[in-house]
């Protein structure tokens, strides 16, 4: 029987009766795997009561020591159920185990405990002042939890982005409101069974399943009862909620879209270059806001650096994600897998010349209703082509060659999104002038994807506003009152 999966409200599942259900579909063959009930407007209502409630609470009363504990708990917990949150999220979205055991899995684990300890060892200012009496005044600010939270969710790194957000913000004591897509229900769901388990009181971590506009997504970001919005997705559904936030003047954080480049010098380090490069466009099936789309490579080394790519892209191992031989998922949906489709056709209209890939890959009969494409590579599109200046978001760059710094640093900045970039060379020097002169959020030199959470994280331009990550997200999930104090 396929199961059905509701939203979390004030620690307890909803029953499904009388909600409207709609089908999850595996993106791996197409059948439908669980059936899910969307929450209504009352249902948004309640959870933002609940959430309300576990302020006024046991919830915000609890001390730092008390709640960080707790969020090392959830944390162990996600761990003692492993395979569960990989087994679900790999059917979510169709991602290869390795990638869920290694990456996503066991970094929205450790999402929980790093800021925990973040808020517990983070100092506030203190600010001894003179006055005219002689006596002084000492100053020095408090951080509060800022309340209830909208915590609106994309579908390609479901869990990762979702602790991303919720560890910060339980940490410093808010209570959450999430909104998975409704292409990855699962991961929160599961969620919810272990902040029961761990004795999270009720009402602190609810979930709402369905979509956005006209549905819990949008009903979330218009409450009165939600005091800030954590966004991850589209620029222009960030426009969208930005408009909602407006009405209460209310606070948002947002990780948005990117066309981010990665510039390869020819005296980098050429194997780990491509192989960077290859992570870099296809992991997860190009399905990351950090990928690499546009592709600027020196010129000495561009032929031998696309046929090197070229080699490794034709490499990947298509097929269930349970199979570990397996190295290359679908992409996410039908709907997504013809967004992409019509890009490649677009590439070809602005007279791209593909170098590999282009289509759908040959696959067996049990797997043909899967979202599958193949990772594809073009050269020869002009730099105005929408190619090479929209997100595509699927598995695909394009190669242009270079000849000088200042050159790519042209190119590379020539966008409207401004989130990161990965520069390969071994000539440190340059990697320094050249992280300074790139308008981004993030260079990787000779890497790609490693984070640290402490660091700040987020987009300039129209990818994101605001900074995650360590102490930058204390700045999004608390407010700092300052106290003085007349001597
Ligand atoms: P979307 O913007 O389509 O959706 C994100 C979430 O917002 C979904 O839960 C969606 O619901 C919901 N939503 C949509 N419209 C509204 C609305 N009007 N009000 C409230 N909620 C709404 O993004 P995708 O899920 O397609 O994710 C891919 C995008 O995310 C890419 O652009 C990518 O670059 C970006 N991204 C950015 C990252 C970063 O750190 N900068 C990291 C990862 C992804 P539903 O989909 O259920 O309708």
């Amino acid at each position: 029987m396929t199961r059905t999966i509701t939203s979390f409200i004030n620690g307890a599942f909803v029953p499904a009766e009388g909600a409207r259900l709609f089908d999850k579909r595996s993106p791996v063959d197409g059948r439908v795997m669980a059936r899910v009930a969307e929450a209504d407007a009352a249902q948004v209502d309640a959870a933002v009561q609940a959430a309300r409630r576990a302020m006024a609470g046991e919830w915000g009363r609890m001390g730092t020591e008390k709640r960080c504990a707790l969020m090392h708990a959830v944390a162990d917990e996600i761990t003692r159920r492993f395979d569960d949150f990989v087994a679900a999220e790999m059917a979510d979205t169709g991602q290869p185990n390795h990638v869920m055991t290694h990456v996503f899995i066991p970094r929205g684990a450790a999402n929980f405990k790093i800021f925990a300890d973040v808020v517990k060892n983070v100092a506030t200012e203190s600010f001894r002042m003179e006055t005219p009496d002689g006596r002084g005044a000492l100053n020095y600010a408090l951080r509060k939890p800022k309340g209830v939270i909208g915590v609106i969710c994309p579908w390609n790194a479901p869990f990762l982005l979702m602790t991303w957000k919720l560890g910060p913000a339980l940490a410093c004591g808010n209570a959450v409101i999430v909104k998975p897509s409704e292409e990855t229900p699962l991961t929160a769901t599961l969620l919810g069974e272990v902040m029961n388990k761990v004795g999270v009181p009720a009402g602190v971590y609810n979930v709402l399943h369905g979509f956005g506009p006209g549905s819990a997504g949008e009903f979330i970001t218009q409450h009165p009862g939600v005091d800030a919005i954590t966004f991850t997705g589209e620029t222009r559904t960030g426009t969208a909620i930005m408009k909602a936030a407006a009405e209460g003047v209310r606070d948002v954080s947002f990780e948005l879209g990117g066309k981010n480049a990665g510039i390869v010098f020819a005296d980098c380090d050429f194997d780990a270059a491509v192989d960077g490069i290859f992570r870099s466009a296809f992991l997860n099936t190009g399905q990351v806001c950090l990928g690499t789309e546009r592709v600027y490579v020196e010129r000495p080394i561009f032929e031998r650096f696309r046929d090197a790519l070229k080699a490794k892209a034709e490499a990947v191992r298509y097929g269930r994600p349970e199979d570990h031989h397996n190295t290359y998922g679908p992409l996410i949906s039908r709907e997504h897998q013809q967004k992409v489709l019509g890009y490649y056709r677009l590439a070809v209209e602005e007279g791209a010349t593909v170098v590999t890939g282009g289509g759908i890959p040959d696959m067996p009969p049990e797997l043909a209703e899967g979202c599958w494409v193949q990772p594809t590579l073009w050269t020869g599109l002009k730099d105005d082509a929408r190619v090479v200046r929209e997100e595509i978001f699927g598995p695909c760059c394009h190669l242009r060659p270079f000849d000088s710094e200042d050159e790519v640093v042209a190119l590379a900045n020539d966008t409207d999104y401004g989130l990161s970039t990965t520069l390969w060379t071994q000539n440190l020097a340059r990697a320094h002038r050249m992280a300074e002169r790139i308008d981004v959020g993030i260079t990787w030199v000779n890497s790609w994807f490693l984070r640290d959470l402490r660091t700040p994280f987020g987009g300039s331009k129209h990818s994101g506003i605001g900074r995650e990550g360590g102490v930058h997200s204390l700045e999004f999930y608390t407010e700092t009152r300052n106290v003085c104090i007349k001597l």
